[in-house]
């Protein structure tokens, strides 16, 4: 308990409130929050107005969530700063006709649909700080362990690096006889330029005699520092994975029933986007969905439902400012002018997110039920003016009109929600439970795994 003279425990170990300067200079602050009028100065679409709402199509069978995480733990004694990191995503699947009894009720309840869900897991093992796996360094351990972890973890039979090879082809990265054109040797002290290394197994640097493996391309390692902390490294490398696994999905049922694209729908948490190094592949995820998108309007089917949502993060932030003066069930369609105006700075001149992204931004907002209803920022695949539908040419489409899967999208978020959490969709909360890692567990339980594996 602090003496009756001390300011509470819980201001007073921040040393800073005790700079009475600081103090006054807080109290001059003006505030000026976008009034509720600026904060919603452009056209929401009501939910009856959306492109595809006067017909939804066929109900959805099943929709598939996407969730993953990470953790870095330390081995042994901390005083040799030994870690690993572990990266586990999970899938899962739920039959939406089971769950329709649930979901007549206005909102399903995730405890009661657990059991109705299959979960697929990919797992995975990075050396981290001062640790090595058959590599003299740890960095060349990262690479080779990448490699490895490609070409065993599968989705639906399809191995992760299956998934990677047929990327790197639809982003023109495979060249003459099926060589991998590298612009710069992976290896840490070696500055041999452009060579054309075998694109399914190792190869060596012609300089160096480094090992040189076909996933390099995707540049993680950049991140990897030998003794200090590779969360960012970690970070990347789910990001890649989740894309990858949920587009595996998709890929398992194009490959069987096509058809079923239609009344199968997906979603992950997090955007559609990929970024740091391996932002790259954010092109041809585009190019490989666009075959879905076009497959299923050359039939007269409904179009792809293939979303993600933003929990985090700058839309996330900017859905909890305007929730409250939105009239649902509505949907803001972001233009990257709204962008630049209301969520982020940035250059107007340029579509928003152009090296990075391959959804477009919307915020939906349902009516209100019980509480003050959802209110969620989505993505849904990009539409670009030149080229056919889905190639990556001239500037994003920002008319609500050319993304035709709007109705049917948000008639399943209205249909997914969850008031146990927060803004919670059902295959979405399924996914964070199956695939969490908690910080403190995951450090005791694989820090001794580690330990008595190694005797
Ligand atoms: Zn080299």
């Amino acid at each position: 308990m602090p003496y009756p003279t001390q300011v509470p425990n819980s201001i007073g170990h921040v040393e800073s409130i005790k700079d009475e300067t600081l103090i006054e200079d807080i109290g001059e602050f003006k505030y000026n929050p976008p009034s509720p009028k600026e904060a919603n100065a452009f056209d929401s679409v009501p939910v009856r107005d959306l492109p595809g709402a006067e017909d939804l199509g066929p109900p959805f069978v099943s929709v598939y969530g996407l969730d993953g995480s990470r953790v870095e733990v330390p081995v042994g004694d901390p005083r040799f700063d030994k870690r690993i990191g572990v990266i586990d995503i999970a899938l899962v699947e739920l039959d939406l006709t089971t769950i329709d009894e649930q979901a007549r009720q206005a909102y399903v309840t995730p405890s009661k649909v657990r059991n109705l869900g299959e979960e697929h897991h990919v797992r995975m093992a990075l050396p981290s700080t001062n640790t090595r796996y058959n590599a003299p360094t740890v960095h060349e351990s990262w690479r080779l362990m990448t490699f490895q972890n490609f070409q065993q973890k599968e989705v639906f039979g399809q191995s992760l690096f299956d998934i990677y090879y047929d990327l790197l082809d639809r982003a023109n990265r495979l060249v003459t006889h099926g060589r991998i054109r590298l612009e710069q040797c992976p290896a840490q002290d070696c500055t041999y330029g452009q060579q054309f290394i075998n694109s399914t197994k190792p190869d060596t640097c012609p300089k160096c005699g480094a090992n040189i493996y076909p996933t390099d391309p995707l540049r993680v390692h950049e991140r990897v520092a030998g003794s200090q902390s590779n969360e960012a490294a970690l970070n990347v490398l789910m990001g890649l994975i989740e894309h990858m696994v949920l587009l595996g999905a998709a890929d398992s049922i194009w490959n069987k029933n096509p058809e079923q694209l239609e009344t199968t729908a997906f979603i992950k948490d997090g955007p559609l986007a990929q970024f740091d190094t391996a932002a790259w592949i954010h092109q041809p995820l585009h190019n490989k969905l666009s075959q879905f998108q076009r497959f299923l309007r050359d039939t007269n089917r409904e179009p792809l439902v293939y979303m993600g949502i933003h929990k985090t993060g700058d839309f996330a932030a900017y859905a909890q400012e305007v929730r409250d003066y939105l009239t649902g069930p509505t949907v803001l369609p972001f233009s990257n002018d709204d962008i630049y105006e209301h969520v982020i700075a940035g250059d107007r001149t340029k579509d928003y997110a152009k090296k990075t992204y391959y959804g477009k931004n919307f915020l939906y907002k349902s009516g209100k039920g019980n509480g003050t209803g959802h209110c969620l920022p989505f993505l849904i695949p990009r539409r670009y003016q030149g080229g056919r539908l889905g190639e990556k040419k001239g500037e994003i489409v920002q008319n609500v009109d050319a993304y035709t899967e709007l109705a049917r999208a948000v008639s399943l978020l209205e249909r997914l929600r969850t008031v146990q959490h927060k803004d919670g969709l059902i295959p979405l909360v399924l996914a964070h439970e199956a695939a969490s890692i908690p910080e403190e567990l995951g450090r005791r339980v694989f820090g001794r795994v580690a330990e008595e594996v190694a005797r």
